[in-house]
């Protein structure tokens, strides 16, 4: 991979290295005339292949290499796929970033928490606002998602206009914000859309995503029909369903609790500027809910994911300290069951119905709608802006596949499918993909990164599935052992029950020592038995445990 960048100084290429691929770390760059811009820098959850790892984030070396050429960050909204990496990322990047009052406040106070300083280089850009960076003219368009101010952006260049949509949908009956104003939408496609870089999330629904309007009616409706105490689980970030639960409370008289740190956040930032107004009158302490007839209370939680530590499955397992569900009341999951978790939040759902909590979920309710595009809504962009290339991103493989054939059903001239790390040159006759570059998944693990593929991975992949085996031997100068063996096999074997297999491998590797390599030369010894032990420990375990785990021999001298 030696892509060489000043071949094409004046081209206007596109970059992903976060995002394609994957729901999740969005990450893209757009380079002109020598300078590059980023847009989104952000966070993803964990799969299971990277055990210990809650978070991950880019590999973004190949701009970090670029740093001096770097003109500044956009961000769409406050997502955490969107916006979650600054606090990981920004020491390496140390550029401005521009964004909206909403997705600044939260940032802000994001990179307060961590300790991340450079705050003065946040620039604050309103709704239909513009920012010229470099050879990069901004246009600010709002589009209707489940975050306040979300953002398209209208890159203007000389080589064309690119259209990057960040998460959207068409709603005739938002929550926050307006609906999509069509008419501008329409003179940029007029003006001319060189290349449409757009979300996948949702391509395989046909029909419209849903109103969050619509929808509010019917948790309305849902939450009416309770008789006991009623609780709500969304992700906090998802202001829209904050706004409909607070005006739900508001009509039916009921009080607000809230359970979970990241909904606290969430609702101070949203009212810093201006949103969720009525929360002052309607939260009441979790401590008083005891005040309040039960079926007066609507408590919000964290949780729709069955995450370990939040709030509903603490209530699921009846450990939170004040919150105490019992039959009769209802738990609503307000939110997608996101394949890879569903076995989790069904232990959840399992707990509540054993506990006579009632639950209503997206498979049985009208409780939740997408903040992403259908087919129908996608064309219906795509038949106002005209794009000339469209180059489907935030999705799967399977999502952008899907993406690029559909946009290719409604007629768009040229689609190009990218995974993170390839370079598209938007300014040829025709746009393609030209080059590629490292990109890669990285785990944040407390202080450090770890690549998916690093060493440390695939070994804690092993102890995983295996546990450890240590051997221990003091050996004097003359390769005598000193004393007995000493065995460690955490996750492997158990002292106590495993004991006579322990003893037999001990007598075992001190009649090796004793017998077969005690006239080992000076020179190699350690390795060679070291090599000696591993490979007996190794027939005995396979033949008494039929596993092999990870097989250290330690040697110390006397
Ligand atoms: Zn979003
Ligand atoms: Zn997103």
């Amino acid at each position: 991979m030696n892509f060489n960048i000043k071949k094409y100084k004046d081209d206007l290429l596109f970059l992903p290295l976060g995002g394609a691929g994957e729901i999740g770390m969005n990450f893209n760059l757009y380079h002109y005339k020598g300078k590059w811009l980023i847009v989104d820098c952000g966070a993803g959850f964990a799969e299971d292949y990277m055990p210990g790892i809650d978070l991950i984030v880019p590999d973004i070396s190949y701009i970090v290499e670029h740093k001096k050429d770097l003109l500044g960050i956009v961000l769409t909204h406050s997502h955490e796929d969107h916006f979650g990496a600054v606090q990981y990322l920004w020491d390496l990047l140390e550029c401005p970033i521009y964004a909206t009052p909403f997705t600044n406040s939260f940032l802000r106070s994001r990179l307060k928490e961590n300790n991340v300083t450079h705050a003065n280089k946040i620039h604050e850009v309103n709704s239909f606002g513009y920012i010229d960076i470099g050879p990069f003219k901004i246009d600010f368009v709002p589009l209707c998602h489940s975050a306040p101010e979300m953002q398209a952006l209208v890159i203007r260049t000389d080589k064309g206009n690119i259209f990057h949509t960040g998460d959207w949908k068409f709603d005739e009956k938002p929550i926050l914000g307006q609906v999509n104003n069509e008419e501008i939408l329409a003179r940029y496609g007029k003006e001319g859309v060189l290349a449409l870089i757009g979300d996948s999330t949702n391509i395989f629904k046909e029909n419209y995503s849903g109103s969050e309007g619509k929808l509010q009616d019917s948790l309305c409706e849902l939450i009416k029909e309770s008789t006991g105490m009623i609780v709500v689980t969304t992700f906090a970030s998802n202001v829209a369903r904050l706004e409909a639960l607070f005006a739900i409370a508001k009509k039916l008289k009921k009080k607000i609790v809230i359970a979970g740190k990241s909904l606290i956040r969430v609702i101070a930032a949203s009212q810093d500027c201006g949103y969720l107004e009525d929360a002052g009158d309607l939260i009441i302490d979790d401590k008083d809910i005891g005040r309040y007839r039960r079926d007066k209370i609507l408590v919000i939680a964290t949780g729709c994911q069955g995450e370990t530590l939040a709030a509903v499955t603490k209530f699921a397992n009846k450990a939170h300290k004040r919150i105490k569900l019992s039959k009769d009341d209802t738990i609503i999951f307000s939110s997608k069951i996101i394949p890879g978790n569903d076995k989790r939040i069904f232990r959840v759902f399992n707990s509540f119905v054993k506990m006579g909590v009632e639950v209503l979920t997206e498979k049985d309710h009208f409780v939740h709608v997408s903040g992403h595009p259908s087919q129908i809504e996608l064309k219906r962009l795509y038949d106002l802006l005209k794009p000339k290339n469209v180059i489907p991103v935030h999705g799967e493989h399977i999502h952008m596949h899907a993406h690029a054939k559909f946009a290719k059903s409604i007629g768009v001239p040229n689609v190009i499918e990218v995974e993170n790390g390839d370079v598209v040159n938007l300014s040829g006759k025709r746009a393609k993909k030209i080059d590629k570059v490292h990109a890669a998944v990285l785990g944040v693990y407390g202080k450090y990164f770890l690549a998916a593929s690093s060493s440390i991975m695939k070994q804690r992949r092993r102890l995983q599935n295996d546990g450890i085996f240590i051997v221990n031997l003091v050996l004097s100068k003359q390769n005598k052992l000193i004393s007995e063996p000493i065995i460690f096999a955490p996750g492997y074997l158990d002292e106590k029950q495993d004991k006579d297999l322990l003893q037999y491998i001990i007598n075992e590797i001190t009649n090796l020592v004793k017998y077969d390599i005690k006239k080992s030369k000076k020179k190699g010894a350690e390795e060679n038995i070291q090599n000696h032990v591993r490979s007996l420990v190794k027939t005995i375990l396979k033949n008494e445990v039929g596993r092999i785990p990870e097989i250290k021999v330690l040697t110390h001298r006397i």
